[in-house]
């Protein structure tokens, strides 16, 4: 059975440049970059070439702005912990409602441990209020922690102006563009941002190698503390690799950026556009303008979105659900629930999250599928008044 993947904001498939790319770090180019020899000493220009990728990726304006991490969650981990070590007497952080757990777990994590969290409420089309952010800032916040889009929805904050609030209240700024960077245009050298966070898995790298942006003059405290690599940043040997792997991915990102607007959007449109058309009670989750190219969240009242995945999953159909199993029982997930959507909604909510590597194919199988899944849910549900 062919896999049709629509699951891309959960992980992506290794585009085969970047597995060609990466195979030699496995064989030949095994050294360590620290050696004092020749042998280890070869890879420093292959590390320093994807430190240039990932740097051009986002607007880096130097490479030297770029620190490699395991992934998302420790660059994001890593941006909050600095700020907490360099200003201990700041102990009030801010986030937005619908960060993703490296951010929002930390952060209730931290709140156990004397720290005081504000999180910044979203309207029901997951748009941020940018006067309570204004209004929540204190002398003692150390940082503000505002994802630049929405692994569930898509949606896209306005993230330059969110600099300049921070940048005029003199407040560190961190952004997590895990699901932004290689899907939509990034310059940091633009915009008031002190830290951003980057995933390679999500743009057609490997798993478990990522980056944070520090702009030049931030303070930075290191979380992994070792070694003298990445210029005492983040101790622990090179992950050669992958490092490569990333810088791979991103040159090829930053060239299809253009396409990822353009056929991958028109892709999504068509999925989204033909739910709508052929299911009752479907409706989309979030901003529609302001909105990552390649995903959607759509709701499907009246049914469960577990009951849907496994039902897609007989086909070979691939996505996520936008509730949790929390101690026996589904729960929307937290964004949805920040979003207001209401609750037999949300419970029946799907993301499909498509990539450059998907074809008209799998959105048109999808398609001709999905309204048969639904009715037939529809049809054992207790709940619905709608049968199709
Ligand atoms: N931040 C966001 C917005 C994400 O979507 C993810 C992954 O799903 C992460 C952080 C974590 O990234 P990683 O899997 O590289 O740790």
């Amino acid at each position: 059975m062919r896999t049709i993947y629509l699951d891309n904001n959960a992980t992506t498939s290794v585009a085969p440049e970047v597995f060609e790319a990466m195979k030699p770090f496995f064989s030949e180019l095994y050294g360590n970059p620290s050696s004092m020899h020749s042998f280890g000493g070869q890879l420093a220009a292959p590390i320093d070439a994807a430190r240039n990728r990932c740097a051009e990726l986002i607007g880096a304006p130097r490479a030297s702005d770029i620190v490699f991490t395991s992934g998302g969650t420790e660059s994001d981990n890593a941006a909050i912990l600095s700020a907490l070590a360099n200003y201990p007497d700041k102990k009030h952080i801010i986030i937005s409602a619908v960060e993703h757990p490296a951010v929002r777990t930390l952060s209730q994590n931290l709140s156990k441990r004397g720290y005081e969290i504000t999180e910044i409420k979203v309207d029901e089309a997951g748009r941020l209020d940018l006067d309570e952010l204004a209004k929540s800032i204190r002398k003692d916040t150390a940082i503000v922690s505002i994802m630049w889009a929405n692994n569930e929805t898509g949606v896209i904050f306005p993230v330059e102006k969110i600099g300049e609030i921070c940048l005029e209240h003199n407040v560190l700024f961190h952004t997590d563009a895990v699901q932004a960077a290689g899907k939509i245009p990034i310059d940091v050298s633009k915009m008031p941002i002190d830290f951003l966070s980057v995933s390679g898995h999500k743009f057609h790298g490997p798993k478990g190698i990522g980056f944070l942006y520090i702009k030049r003059g931030t303070k930075f405290w290191p979380l992994i503390i070792g070694g003298h690599q990445e210029k005492g940043k983040r101790g622990g040997t090179e992950n050669a690799p992958s490092i490569v792997g990333i810088g791979k991915a991103a040159e090829l990102a930053k060239s299809n950026i253009g396409e990822e607007n353009s056929r991958v959007r028109k892709m999504r449109d068509r999925l989204e556009n033909g739910i709508i058309a052929s299911i009752s009670n479907a409706r989309v989750h979030g901003d529609r303008e302001m909105r990552l190219p390649n995903t959607t969240n759509i709701g499907f009242e009246y049914i469960e979105g577990e009951a849907i995945l496994l039902l897609m999953n007989e086909l070979g159909i691939c996505a996520s659900s936008g509730s949790a199993c929390t101690s026996g029982s589904l729960e929307p997930s937290h964004v949805l629930r920040a979003m207001k959507i209401p609750f037999t909604r949300a419970h029946g909510s799907i993301r499909f999250s498509l990539s450059r590597y998907n074809e008209e194919e799998d959105i048109g199988y999808t398609l001709l599928k999905l309204p048969e899944i639904i009715t037939r849910l529809r049809n054992i549900s207790p709940f619905s008044p709608a049968k199709k």
